[in-house]
C-alpha cells in the first residue's frame, strides 16, 4: 500500500539524499520502500568515485545516474531486491529510468515534482505501475 503521508520515513529519506547530489542542475533522490521500510536511497550523481564535469549549458547531463537508477542498483549492491517495492522520488521518473523501475517489478512509484518530460509517467501507466503524486506542501521539497 502506498503511503503519502509525512510520516512516511521514505519522503524524508528522499530529501536527505536529494541533499548529496552531486549534479548542479537537478537534486534529485529516490527510496524504494517495502512495507514503509526504507530498502536503500540513490541521488543523481557520477559513478562511484568519479568527478562531475561543470554544466555551461542546459544540455542534458551524460555525467550522471539517475536517482532512481542509484536507488535501484543500491539496493542490488547489498543483495536486495526491489520487486514488489513502492519507489518514492523527488521528481517524477525520466522515461529511461522508467524502464529500470519496471523491469525489476517496483509496483508504485511516488513523487513530488514533475520532471521536465512526462513521458516517464506515460509509460508506467502503459506497464500498469501505480502512480501518486505526493500532495502534502511540508513533504515537497522546494523547486529552486
Ligand atoms: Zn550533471
Ligand atoms: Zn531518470
Amino acid at each position: 500500500m502506498i503511503s503519502s503521508t509525512c510520516e512516511s520515513s521514505a519522503s524524508h529519506t528522499q530529501d536527505c539524499t536529494t541533499r548529496r547530489s552531486t549534479c548542479p542542475r537537478l537534486s534529485v533522490g529516490a527510496v524504494p520502500a517495502r512495507d514503509g521500510r526504507d530498502l536503500s536511497g540513490g541521488y543523481n550523481g557520477s559513478p562511484r568515485g568519479l568527478p562531475h564535469s561543470v554544466h555551461v549549458d542546459d544540455e542534458p547531463c551524460t555525467d550522471s545516474l539517475h536517482a532512481e537508477e542509484t536507488a535501484l542498483l543500491n539496493a542490488a549492491y547489498h543483495g536486495v531486491s526491489s520487486r514488489g517495492t513502492a519507489l518514492y522520488c523527488t521528481h517524477s521518473p525520466c522515461k529511461a529510468c522508467t524502464g529500470r523501475i519496471i523491469n525489476v517489478a517496483v509496483v508504485a512509484v511516488v513523487y513530488a515534482l514533475p520532471y521536465r518530460s512526462d513521458a516517464g509517467l506515460a509509460r508506467l501507466a502503459v506497464a500498469g505501475v501505480l502512480v501518486e503524486k505526493l500532495q502534502e506542501a511540508g513533504c515537497l521539497p522546494t523547486e529552486a
